[in-house]
C-alpha cells in the first residue's frame, strides 16, 4: 500500500498487492536460500507465505496473476515459473496489521510503473501516466539513434565521433533498462 500520492486519501484498501507478491523462487528454494544466510529470502519468509495452489492465486485477481506471469517470461525467458504469496500480515477486512511497521516495499507500491496492478487500484491510472512517460522517453531514444547513425556517416572529428558514442551509449542503455516490459516493440 503506498504513500507515493498520499496512500490515507487515494488507496481503496481492495488488498489485492498484499495478496499477490509474485516470485520466480518456490517456497522450497526461497527456505533453503534463507537457511544459507540469505537475506532477501530471509526479509521475504518473514512476511509472505505461499498458496496452496495457483488456483488460489487467481481467485484472488486473475488478471494480475496472468500479466506477472506473463512480466516474469519477458524478463527472465519463457521457461521462468512465477509463484504466488500472500503476507501474513493482512487482515480481513485488508487491513494491515503491522502498517506503522510495514516496509519500504509496502510504503512505496507500486512504485516500478510496470508492475500490474489490479484494475480497481486507486493507483492503475498513476502507473499508466507513468508507463506512458518512459514509454515516451524510449520512443525519443530510438529516434536519437538513427540520428546518430546518420550523424556518423557524416563526422570524422574524434571528439565529435566520441560525443556521438556517448549518446548511442545513453540511448542504449535506456532501452535496454525497460527489455524486460517491453522496450524493443514500442
Ligand atoms: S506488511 Fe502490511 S502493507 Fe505490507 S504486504 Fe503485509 S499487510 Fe500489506
Ligand atoms: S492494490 Fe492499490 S488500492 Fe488495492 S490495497 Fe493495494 S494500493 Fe490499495
Amino acid at each position: 500500500m503506498a504513500e507515493i500520492l498520499g496512500e490515507k486519501k487515494i488507496c481503496n484498501k481492495c488488498g489485492k498487492c498484499c495478496r499477490l507478491i509474485s516470485s520466480t523462487k518456490s517456497y522450497d528454494e526461497l527456505c533453503a536460500e534463507a537457511k544459507n544466510g540469505d537475506n532477501v529470502a530471509v526479509n521475504f519468509l518473514k512476511l509472505f507465505l505461499p498458496y496452496e495452489s495457483l488456483t488460489d492465486a487467481i481467485k484472488i485477481d486473475s488478471h494480475v496473476v496472468d500479466s506477472l506471469i506473463e512480466m516474469n517470461k519477458l524478463a527472465y525467458g519463457e521457461k521462468t515459473q512465477t509463484y504466488f504469496y500472500y503476507c501474513r500480515y493482512i487482515n480481513e477486512d485488508n487491513s494491515c496489521n503491522v502498517y506503522n511497521m510495514r516496509p519500504k516495499l509496502c510504503r512505496q507500491y507500486p512504485k516500478n510503473e510496470f508492475i500490474p496492478v489490479p484494475e480497481e487500484c486507486s493507483y492503475s491510472g498513476y502507473s499508466f501516466a507513468m508507463r506512458e512517460k518512459v514509454k515516451a522517453k524510449v520512443r525519443k531514444a530510438k529516434e536519437e539513434l538513427l540520428d546518430i547513425k546518420i550523424m556518423r556517416q557524416n563526422a570524422s572529428e574524434r571528439s565529435v565521433l566520441e560525443r556521438l558514442n556517448k549518446l548511442e551509449k545513453k540511448a542504449t542503455q535506456l532501452i535496454e533498462e525497460y527489455k524486460a516490459f517491453g522496450s524493443y516493440g514500442w
